[in-house]
């Protein structure tokens, strides 16, 4: 049976790039009918420095985002992963089939943890092998995310092989990324070589889905481009990593292609694209952060939420980890 299973951290505030990439997608996979669980993966959070009050806020500013967008309790299981004792449970065994080598490999710890490896947490490195608990404890088959988790969803692939083969079972299955549209990967606006992240120390370089219009509007208007008038086709494109950007964020909001998109705006000077984008930008934005704002008022109400999901998670993870734990040979 097809089943959707995906996360966010709760390490500061929602971006754009979140939304497009991973948030917007979840809604759209909610309503095609397919078991969903959408997470707010506060385990990954603290694979780097998290104070308490931060996490506790920002975990419940992403479980307002995500309902604010359009997911629905009653349609999709939310929850925190801390309330789900399974995803850890099955990570450790997965500690045991992933190897060294294969998480050497992985370009987020070598981001993340920077020149000072040495210095980087252990759950920083074996954040994947969590990652793929999450998955795999729901059997889940397809994962929407944005580009950048595409090697991770590659490595949970590798480690439900290798266990499948190791202990010669089919019972895991081998999950699909979903990354679809045209903002798979939103890149900074100071820098389109970057990825805009939450965690990214440059303020202006990301548009939260908390900011304001005039703030929405003042980080487009400020944002990194070239001199030249938008080209008529994509591959006018290539070596304008900027552009190529707010172009993509356009037809992201606006669930359109990038060639339909400069069939409209093609020939334009930023100048006049900038505010046409931010226009949209505020449109699609400012209804979810209103609404999270109205969210927010009444955490309790959050709270609840967020354990009905987990037990309700609970249901599928916890026979699939029993079973897990009967092919190891794991007494009872
Ligand atoms: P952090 O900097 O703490 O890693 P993040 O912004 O990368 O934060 P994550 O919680 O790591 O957010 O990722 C949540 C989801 O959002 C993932 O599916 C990820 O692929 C997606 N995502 C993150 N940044 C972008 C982006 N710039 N463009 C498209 N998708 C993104
Ligand atoms: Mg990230």
């Amino acid at each position: 049976v097809p089943r959707v299973f995906s996360g966010i951290q709760p390490t500061g505030g929602l971006t754009l790039g979140n939304y497009l990439g991973a948030i917007k997608r979840f809604v759209d996979m909610q309503a095609s009918g397919i078991e969903t669980f959408y997470c707010m993966v506060d385990l990954h959070a603290i694979t780097t420095p998290q104070k308490p009050d931060d996490l506790r806020r920002a975990t419940r500013e992403l479980a307002a985002g995500y309902l604010a967008a359009g997911l629905d309790p009653a349609k999709s299981s939310l929850f925190n992963q801390s309330q789900v004792p399974e995803h850890t449970q099955l990570a450790w065994v997965f500690n045991c089939v992933a190897r060294m080598g294969w998480l050497s490999r992985m370009t987020q710890f070598k981001d993340k943890a920077g020149k000072n490896r040495e210095a980087a947490s252990v759950g920083l490195f074996a954040y994947p092998n969590l990652m793929a608990a999450d998955i795999l404890v729901y059997h889940a088959t397809h994962v929407p995310v944005g580009e950048d988790q595409k090697q991770h969803i590659e490595l949970t692939r590798d480690i439900a092989t290798k266990f499948n083969h190791d202990y010669g079972v089919d019972f895991f299955p081998i999950p699909e990324p979903v990354t679809e549209g045209a903002a798979t990967r939103v890149m900074s606006l100071r820098d389109g070589s970057k990825k805009m992240s939450k965690s990214d120390p440059s303020a202006a370089s990301r548009i939260n889905m908390t900011d304001d219009s005039d703030m929405i509007s003042q980080k487009i208007r400020k944002a990194k481009t070239d001199p030249d008038a938008l080209p008529s086709e994509a591959s006018g494109l290539n070596e304008r990593p900027e552009a190529r950007n707010l172009v993509n964020i356009y037809a992201g909001l606006a669930d359109m292609t990038v060639d339909a998109v400069l069939a409209d705006v093609g020939g334009k000077e930023f100048s006049v694209f900038k505010p046409m984008l931010a226009e949209l930008a505020v449109s699609k934005l400012s209804p979810i952060a209103a609404e999270m704002a109205r969210l927010m008022q009444d955490t309790a109400e959050i709270d609840k939420i967020l354990r009905q999901g987990a037990q309700n998670a609970r249901t599928v993870a916890g026979p699939i980890l029993e079973k897990t734990y009967d092919i190891i040979g794991m007494v009872r």
